[in-house]
């Protein structure tokens, strides 16, 4: 069978070039005479993949050298946890942006740590935009700040950064990690789940300041605790050996298109041709505000669910899949991220051109 254009949010589709040496190397890693799955992560060769793999990290991001590389487990939605239990140690208050279900959901999991101060909120307007905040409502003595860089479900982006002073910026940035430049020095903490735009899922990446290290709360589970976890090198469990592996071919993949900066000038392409022709369309209505618009996850509708319905279906046999929106917000959804050429988004587009032409 023919490859489909994957426009799932999440795992996602990956750049084809990783999976072809994935499949060459399965049986017979360098040499080794044996799969990567089955290598001890504590050997030499396994290490070397690792150690390729942060390195990548790295570079890709442009991470300051006091900074923390950390791969682990539990998904994003581990670290909402993570993030309370690492940090919250001080005023045992945070400030947090409530811009979707996720961030909503790392407030809703820090609220049993410590206090959470919502500072802005689009949770009325049903996360159709990211919302405005006013510095007055910071708490200058907050633990931390917390925001979600990119919303995977409504499709909305942050286009600037809250200034937060001296309290350190925390961002989930599952969805819109290495798909465009971010000055890493504005953060103290950026973390991700990779099965959107890095690798595979069954990864974490978190890149955390060395000087927010040391003040995890003493019940900390050790896997959780950041502070021992870059002290062992991500290992002091078995890490997941082969996401990892996987993570590092998709990256040299990403090194060989010209790095993040090539990518962003790529991703803003390929979402201007679905915006564009959304803005043009009497069919189909883009569902995020203008100004808080996504690249990476195009939310649309035509507003007649039965027909959204059958767009989805037409989509899917014409090998344009996985387009039906989140649950939480109906509709549809295209995630472009890194991996989806701009073909792909090209197909999509002149397949919903032909489907308003039928359906006007
Ligand atoms: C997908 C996603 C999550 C959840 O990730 P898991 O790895 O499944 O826990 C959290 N935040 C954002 C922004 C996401 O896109």
């Amino acid at each position: 069978m023919e490859r489909v254009y994957n426009f799932a949010a999440g795992p996602a589709t990956m750049p084809e070039e990783a999976l072809r040496t994935a499949a060459n190397e399965m049986l017979n890693y360098g040499g080794s005479g044996m799969s990567v799955m089955e290598m001890s992560h504590r050997g030499k060769a396994y290490q070397a993949i690792f150690d390729e793999t942060v390195g990548l990290i790295r570079e890709l991001l442009q991470v300051p050298d006091n900074y923390k590389v950390l791969l682990l487990q539990g998904g994003a939605t581990g670290q909402f946890a993570a993030v309370p239990l690492n940090l919250m140690n001080g005023s045992g208050s945070a400030d947090y942006i409530d811009s979707g279900n996720f961030a909503h959901g790392a407030l809703v999991e820090a609220g049993k740590y410590g206090k959470v101060n919502v500072v802005a909120s689009s949770r009325e307007e049903n996360y159709a935009g990211i919302p405005q905040w006013d510095e007055a409502a910071f708490d200058p003595k907050a633990d931390y700040f917390y925001i979600t860089t990119n919303n995977t479900i409504y499709g909305t982006r942050y286009s600037t950064l809250p200034n937060t002073g001296s309290v350190p910026l925390v961002a989930d940035a599952s969805s819109n990690i290495l798909s465009e430049v971010y000055d890493m020095s504005r953060f103290g903490v950026m973390y991700a789940g990779a099965q959107k735009n890095i690798g595979p899922a069954g990864v974490t990446l978190v890149v955390v300041r060395e000087d927010l290290l040391g003040k995890a709360r003493p019940s900390t589970p050790k896997i959780m605790d950041w502070t021992k976890m870059a002290e062992a090198g991500s290992m002091l469990n078995t890490p997941p050996t082969y996401a990892i592996y996987m993570c590092g071919l998709c990256l040299k993949w990403l090194k060989k298109q010209g790095g993040v900066a090539a990518m962003e000038k790529r991703n803003i392409e390929k979402a201007q041709i679905l915006y564009d022709l959304l803005d043009d369309s009497s069919l189909f209505k883009g569902v995020a505000q203008p100004a808080s618009r996504s690249r990476m996850n195009v939310t649309f509708r035509t507003g007649d669910e039965e027909l959204d319905a059958l767009f989805v279906k037409e989509a899917t046999a014409k090998g344009l899949c996985s387009l039906k929106g989140h649950r939480a917000a109906g509709g549809m959804r295209a995630s472009i991220y890194n991996a989806m050429p701009v073909e792909g988004v090209q197909a999509l587009a002149n397949f919903m051109k032909d489907f308003e032409a039928r359906h006007k």
